[in-house]
C-alpha cells in the first residue's frame, strides 16, 4: 500500500494473492488493508492538503505532464502487466494505456483553466468575485475492468484541482494500480498527496472513506448496487459524490442504416474487454427490413472471434474476471434458450484444454430475444450479443429507454433527422451515432438514472473536484 509517500505493509501484516484470470496462476501479492490503514491514509491525505492545494496550477500541471510522459514511455510494460492481471488482449491493453495517459495530459491542461467570475451587484458600493477551490480530501474506489484508465480518469482531475486522495483499487487488479502510483511517484508527486489502500475485504475501507469527516468527496466506479450503498453512506456525512455505475446499452439499427456496417460495428464493440464494459451494447434492436443481412454479417463476425489468453495472436476475447462472472453469463444464455431464443454461435463455457484453469465463455450470438428474458434487462458483462428484431420505428426509442440504466446508447441511421431525434430522445448520457467509440478524455463521460451521478473527463471532469466560493466586497 502507499501511505504518506512510502510503500508499506498492512497494519495487520496480512496479504492477499493476485491471479492471472486466463490461467489461475498466482502473479503477485498485495497487503490486505482495513479500517486502520484507511484512517492512516486519510490522515496523510489530510495533512498534505494544505500544501498541495496552495501549489500553483502550473506546478500541478507540470507533475501531471511528467506523469503523462512516463505513462507513455512505460506503455508497453503497463500493457503487458494489464493483460497478465486483467486478461484483455494485448492490443486492447495498449489502447487502454493510451486512453489512460490522455486523462493525465488533458487535466494537466485543464488545471490551468480553473477560473472565477467577476459578478455585477445591484449595490454601487459592492463587488462580487467567485473563485473555485479544491474540495479537499477525495476517497476513490475503482473497478477491475479498466484497471489503469479508471484511476487516471479520477486522479487527473482531482490532482489538477488541488485535491489529495486515498484510492482503493479493485481486489482483482492492484498490481496495475501500483504501477500507476509508481508513475506518479517518479513524476515527483509530494508525499501524502496520493495514498492507496489495497484490500480483499472492501466494506470496512468503504465505511471509513464515507464516514471520516476529513473526506470531502467520494468518487466511485463500479456496480450500481455498491455505488448506491456507498452514495447513501456518503450522504449521511454530506460528502460530495460522483458515481459511475452499470449500464444496459441499446444499439438501434434503423431501416435506412447500412446493416453490414452496423453489424461490423456491433461485433467490434460487443466483444471489447470480453463484453465487460459499462458501455457495452446489451440489446441490439434491428429493424425487420434489415435484420437478415445484419444477422448474417454478425453471425460470421462472432464465429471468427477467438477466445484465449490475451497474449496469444489473433485472440479477440480474453477471460472473464472470475467464475461468478462466467456463471452469470451462462445463466442469462440458458434463460434465453429456455424462453425460446436461438443461439447460432457460442452459448457455452470454455472449460477444457488451454481454457481449463481460466474463466472463459464462448463469444456468443443470441437471436429471437424477447423482453421477458433476463438478458433484456440485467447487465450481462460478458461476450454475448443479443439481437431483437423490431417492426415499429416509432416504438423503438421507447423500447430502448425502458431501463433504469442510462449510460450509453448507439444508433445506426443514414438519415440526419432520425439521428437528431434519437440523439435528443434517448435517455442516456452518451450516444454513439454510427459510432462505436463515443469516448475521449476531452468528452464528458457519465450516466443518468441507475448509471450514476456526475461526469468524468471533458471540462466537466474537474468541476467535480471544485467548490465555488463567493466574495462580496464593499468598497
Ligand atoms: P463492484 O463490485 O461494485 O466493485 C467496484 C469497486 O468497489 C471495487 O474496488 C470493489 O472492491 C469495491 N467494493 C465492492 N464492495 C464494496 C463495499 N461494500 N464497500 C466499498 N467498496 C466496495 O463492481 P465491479 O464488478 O468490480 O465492476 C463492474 C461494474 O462497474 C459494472 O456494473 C460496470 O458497468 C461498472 N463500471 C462502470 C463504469 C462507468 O464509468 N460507468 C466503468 C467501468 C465499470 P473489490 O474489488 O474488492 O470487490
Amino acid at each position: 500500500m502507499f501511505l504518506d509517500g512510502q510503500w508499506v505493509q498492512a497494519v495487520s501484516g496480512d496479504v492477499f494473492s493476485v491471479t492471472n484470470p486466463a490461467t489461475g496462476e498466482v502473479i503477485g501479492e498485495m497487503p490486505d488493508g482495513g479500517a486502520a490503514d484507511t484512517t492512516a491514509a486519510i490522515a496523510a491525505a489530510s495533512a498534505a492538503f494544505g500544501s498541495w492545494s496552495t501549489t500553483t496550477a502550473y506546478e500541478r500541471s507540470a507533475i501531471l505532464y511528467k506523469a503523462w510522459q512516463l505513462m507513455v514511455e512505460r506503455s508497453e510494460d503497463l500493457a503487458n502487466l494489464m493483460t497478465l492481471e486483467q486478461g484483455k488482449p494485448l492490443k486492447a491493453s495498449r489502447f487502454e494505456v493510451s486512453y489512460a495517459a490522455d486523462f493525465l495530459q488533458w487535466f494537466a491542461e485543464e488545471a490551468k483553466r480553473v477560473t472565477g467570475e467577476w459578478l455585477p451587484s445591484a449595490r454601487a458600493n459592492q463587488r462580487f468575485l467567485s473563485i473555485k477551490q479544491p474540495v479537499g480530501v477525495v476517497g476513490a474506489i475503482t473497478p477491475w475492468n479498466y484497471p489503469i484508465s479508471m484511476l487516471t480518469r479520477k486522479m487527473g482531475p482531482a490532482l489538477a484541482a488541488g485535491c489529495t486522495m486515498v484510492l482503493k483499487p479493485a481486489e482483482a487488479t492492484p498490481l496495475c494500480a501500483k504501477a500507476v502510483f509508481d508513475v506518479f511517484v517518479d513524476a515527483g508527486i509530494p508525499a501524502g498527496v496520493i495514498n492507496m489502500v489495497t484490500t480483499s475485504t472492501p466494506a470496512p475501507v468503504g465505511e471509513v472513506l464515507t464516514s471520516d469527516p476529513r473526506v470531502a468527496k467520494l468518487t466511485f466506479t463500479g456496480s450500481t448496487a455498491v455505488g448506491k450503498m456507498l452514495a447513501g453512506a456518503a450522504a449521511a456525512n454530506l460528502q460530495r459524490v460522483s458515481v459511475e455505475l452499470g449500464g444496459h446499452a441499446p444499439f438501434i439499427v434503423y431501416p435506412d442504416a447500412d446493416p453490414v456496417h452496423a453489424a461490423k460495428g456491433a461485433a467490434a464493440l460487443k466483444f471489447l474487454n470480453s463484453g465487460q464494459a459499462c458501455i457495452s451494447p446489451n440489446r441490439l434492436y434491428v429493424h425487420r427490413s434489415v435484420a437478415e443481412p445484419f444477422i448474417e454479417t454478425l453471425t460470421a463476425r462472432v464465429a471468427k472471434v477467438k477466445a484465449g489468453s490475451g497474449f496469444d495472436d489473433g485472440v479477440g476475447v480474453g477471460p472473464l474476471v472470475n467464475d461468478a462472472a462466467v456463471a452469470k453469463v451462462a445463466n442469462q444464455v440458458d434463460d434465453a434458450r429456455a424462453k425460446g431464443a436461438e443461439v447460432p454461435v457460442g452459448g457455452e463455457r470454455l472449460e477444457t484444454g488451454d481454457y481449463a484453469n481460466g474463466h472463459f465463455y464462448a463469444p456468443t450470438l443470441i437471436t429471437g430475444v424477447t423482453t421477458d428474458m433476463l438478458i433484456s434487462h440485467e447487465e450481462t458483462f460478458g461476450p454475448v450479443a443479443p439481437v431483437m428484431v423490431y417492426d415499429e420505428v416509432d416504438e423503438v426509442i421507447e423500447l430502448a429507454n425502458a431501463t433504469n440504466y442510462g449510460l450509453a446508447a448507439y444508433v445506426y441511421t443514414r438519415d440526419i433527422s432520425t439521428a437528431f431525434k434519437a440523439f435528443e430522445a434517448l435517455r442516456f448520457g452518451i450516444i454513439g451515432i454510427n459510432d462505436v467509440n463515443p469516448t475521449s478524455a476531452a468528452a464528458p463521460f457519465g450516466g443518468m438514472g441507475d448509471s450514476g451521478l456526475g461526469r468524468e473527463g471533458g471540462h466537466e471532469g474537474i468541476d467535480e473536484y471544485l467548490e465555488t466560493k463567493l466574495g462580496g466586497f464593499a468598497i
